[in-house]
């Protein structure tokens, strides 16, 4: 059986694991963090290409996820279809709409659209609650015979060293490891409060003036910011006052009761690299999703499996 190494343990590292086991390869785990610690595990998470390219190969990434989560509605997985409302202008890339199944999106009602919103997309969509789907995958990589390491690698000479192959799902921890100039943060911070009765929504068409709400089993998640190269992973007060103020503007007539207050750096690049090292020939590089890595991430690890299966 051949073995690979993979590098990571987020939603990137998890499913790339995942797949991998599924296409027959003998897989270990290192990461310098357990996944409850990881970005991965502090966002909603929504079915929803925000903040990450190339559009063309983004898209079939999301479709291909978009079908693989419907497989894991059955078990206890965390992960739901709910409906999702998308504010959208001329200048939007509603391309996302031509990635869902037939009859999962149309045009939002005008009773449907929260205030503030003109024009929305209503569409099904997946919800991946990190808190279950990280230790579900997590669980079925165990139970599959793989095996889990923390340990920190300091350079790609070390990573090239731990195996035949290996896939470096490092996330922003790739800035460093790579020296790459082409990644950076967009600071996101959330708040994760009591369950409320709204309907989940997005409002990303005003840069810098984002806000969404993602009702999920037990609680409810409202955002948020979008400030790119702000490295702060601090709770800004000023920033829970604009989140709660952008709630209440969108209409929202419950008092939300804070269970939590997250920051989260999102992994944006300017295209994602998936891709083999041109110097580390058995190094395979899958970072820098930005704020979709759950919505492309089974879309890439299907095709990395099938790319190492090939050889
Ligand atoms: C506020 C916010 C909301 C979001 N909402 C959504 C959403 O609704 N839908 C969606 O699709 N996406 C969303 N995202 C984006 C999503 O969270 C990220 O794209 C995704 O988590 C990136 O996953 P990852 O596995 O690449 O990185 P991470 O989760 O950061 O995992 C990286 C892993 O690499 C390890 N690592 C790093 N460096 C090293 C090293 N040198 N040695 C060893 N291990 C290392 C870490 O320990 C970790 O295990 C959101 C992001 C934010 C900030």
């Amino acid at each position: 059986m051949k073995s690979v190494t993979v590098v990571g343990s987020g939603i990137i590292g998890l499913t790339s694991a995942r797949s991998l086991q599924e296409a027959g390869f003998q897989v270990k785990l290192i990461a310098k963090e357990k996944f409850a610690n990881t970005l991965s595990h502090k966002v909603g998470a929504i079915w929803f290409p925000f903040e990450i390219a190339p559009k063309e190969k983004t898209n079939i990434w999301a479709t291909q996820s978009y079908t693989r989560y419907l497989k894991d509605l059955a078990s206890p997985s965390g992960v739901s279809v709910i409906p999702f409302i998308n504010a959208y202008t001329t200048d939007s890339n509603t391309d996302w709409k031509e990635q869902l199944p037939k009859g999962k999106v149309r045009e939002a009602t005008k009773a449907e659209l929260p205030k503030g919103m003109d024009q929305a997309l209503y569409a099904e969509v997946p919800l991946i609650e990190p808190r279950l789907y990280l230790p579900y995958l997590f669980n079925q990589f165990i139970s599959n015979g793989g095996k889990f390491e923390i340990g920190f690698i300091a350079s790609l000479e070390e990573m090239a060293d731990l195996d035949n192959l290996v896939v470096n799902c490092t996330g922003l921890g790739a800035k460093e490891l790579c020296q790459d100039d082409e990644l950076y943060p967009i600071r996101g911070q959330i708040l994760r409060c009591e369950k409320m009765d709204s309907v989940s929504f997005a409002d990303p068409t005003k840069k810098g003036a984002l806000r969404y709400i993602i009702n999920r089993s037990t609680d409810t998640v409202i955002g948020g910011t979008d400030y790119e190269n702000d490295w702060s992973q601090e709770v800004n007060p000023d920033d829970t006052k604009l989140i709660l103020n952008r709630a209440k503007d969108s209409g929202i007539k419950e008092e939300p009761k804070i269970l939590e207050e997250l920051v989260g750096l999102r992994p944006k690049r300017t295209a994602v690299r998936f891709e083999y090292d041109p110097e580390f020939k058995n190094v395979f590089h899958n970072y820098g999703h930005g704020g979709a890595g759950y919505t492309v991430a089974w879309g890439c690890a299907l095709e990395l499996a099938d790319l190492l299966k090939g050889g």
